[in-house]
């Protein structure tokens, strides 16, 4: 009888599976039509939210209306929103469907300070010293959110089963925002976590990146009359500088990979006659990983301390919430995206665009072939998979809790530098909108692979519990005190 039973479920089965995977593949190109057309439909919205995120540039975890206008946008298409998550005000979580799989979209928005730029081709503050967009988060935020919306038209149209979540992930800029969302376990029961960031080329992400610490030396020392009490006073300026000095000689014996950078925040009085008796000296350590960063942490602290000891000052360590992990990879959650990558393609100026194009490329001495480039997609390299990239990100400490695919869309002009006045100029005008509707398309077409056929998960999955090995358990480096929410405030 049991033998029956099997043979009858075998030949239901042979009859059923075709039927569904048929279904499932005409779910998959209504879905295209749906979201792609929805995409296609909808450039002046996405023009105008991202123009006015640009226009109001806001710093790490102060980024009140740009949050509120992402926000606001996915509750009118019919999101669940969540604000004020993870004790951060300006973080938060939208929701659509139900069910599994559980589909994540991270988004940022934040600005960077000193950045002020018009959307002119060469430089010009529009409030000298004020803020700008110079890493495109307002592309960034948008694009993610125009992706998530065009995935639920298609979800909420198809009937289909799953949960889509959009991370509104504030400060990316040195505040570590995402690292809060992962200490607090917003990640748990979710499958896969899609991420992009705006660049000046079509790739896929197949680079790593150094884990950071962030940690502030406060050196105190006595105040004295520099000329005439020169013995009364222990100048804290020398505790800095004696502190650097002992660093710059440690930076030949860490590992070549590994970055120390420090500014010196606090230079120590105004005036050569009176001994300085306070300074501070703000660092950033990177490493390949954790183990590494903690050792060569422990190395500077020890010079900080010895910098105290010979100078007679004291100093306090004060480590930020700005720590990260290194990014972990996934081999085919990158090969999916790649493929969709190169369905959406590589980004078309028209005559005014290129013409604009054009003269910022003459600001940073870019060829025309180079320009070029933005209308292709870069093919996969798998011999630079897993190559290390010498910054650091936020996203790393998601990629450690979740499955992370990475990719960057054309919303700059090649040749311009990161953190520059010529990526705020671009990204403020269609250049900066073409390139995140391209990446929205990545994500519509990821999301659609994924919820028609979460079979598609299982490799992602194998790959992400193999790289980060059988026992791990994730601790953030973060000190356990929370986020600076006030971190960009000028006090
Ligand atoms: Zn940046
Ligand atoms: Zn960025």
């Amino acid at each position: 009888m049991i033998g029956n039973k099997f043979v009858l479920i075998g030949i239901l089965g042979l009859f059923v599976l075709p039927m569904s995977l048929k279904a499932q593949k005409q779910k998959k190109i209504k879905g295209e039509e749906i979201a792609i057309g929805y995409l296609n439909n909808s450039f002046d919205t996405y023009d105008k939210i991202q123009k006015t995120i640009w226009s109001t540039p806001e710093l790490g975890f102060l980024e009140v209306k740009s949050s509120a206008l992402l926000q606001a946008h996915l509750a009118d298409n019919g999101f669940k929103v969540e604000k004020g998550v993870v004790g951060i005000p300006t973080a938060f979580v939208a929701t659509y469907g139900s069910g599994s799989p559980v589909i994540g979209i991270l988004a940022e928005f934040d600005a960077l300070n000193g950045l002020s730029q018009d959307t002119v081709p060469y430089q010009k503050a529009l409030i000298p010293g004020g803020n700008g967009h110079g890493c495109g988060h307002q592309l960034l935020g948008t694009g993610a959110v125009a992706g998530a919306i065009a995935i639920k038209k298609w979800l909420e149209k198809a009937q289909i089963k799953g949960t889509l979540k959009v991370f509104g992930t504030p400060a990316e800029e040195g505040g570590g925002g995402k690292v809060f969302f992962a200490q607090g376990g917003l990640f748990n029961g979710v499958d896969a976590v899609l991420d992009w960031h705006p660049a000046s080329r079509n790739a896929v992400r197949t680079e790593t990146s150094l884990a950071r610490i962030s940690i502030i030396y406060h050196f105190s020392g006595k105040a004295a009359h520099a000329a005439g009490n020169p013995e009364k006073g222990r100048s804290a300026l020398d505790g800095v500088e004696a502190m650097n000095q002992m660093v710059n000689a440690l930076r030949e014996h860490i590992p070549s990979d590994a970055r120390i950078h420090y500014v010196i925040t606090n230079g120590g009085g105004l005036s050569p006659n009176v001994v300085p008796a306070e300074a501070e000296v703000s660092y950033y350590v990177r490493a390949k990983n954790t183990e590494e960063l903690f050792d060569i942490l422990k190395r500077v602290d020890n010079a900080a301390d010895g910098a105290a000891l010979g100078t007679g000052t004291t100093v306090t360590k004060n480590r930020l919430g700005g720590a990260i992990y290194p990014l972990l990879l996934n081999k085919p959650f990158t090969k999916l995206i790649q493929k969709n990558l190169e369905r959406v393609g590589g980004i078309e100026w028209d005559e005014r665009e290129s013409a604009y194009a054009k003269k910022i490329a003459e600001t940073t001495n870019t060829s025309q072939e180079d320009l070029d480039k933005v209308k292709t997609v870069k093919k996969y390299d798998e011999d630079s998979f897993g190559r290390l990239s010498p910054g650091s990100t936020d996203v790393a400490d998601v990629s450690w809790n979740v499955p992370v695919g990475s990719f960057v869309a054309a919303t700059f002009v090649p040749g311009s530098p990161g953190h520059s006045w010529q990526n705020v100029a671009a990204g403020g005008t269609s250049i900066g909108t073409k390139g995140l509707l391209n990446a929205s398309k990545v994500f519509a077409l990821t999301a659609i692979d994924l919820f028609s056929d979460p079979t598609l998960l299982e490799p992602i999955k194998t790959d992400f519990n193999k790289s980060r090995g059988k026992d791990f358990k994730y601790t953030p480096i973060v000190p356990d005190k929370g986020p600076e929410l006030d971190y960009r405030v000028i006090k």
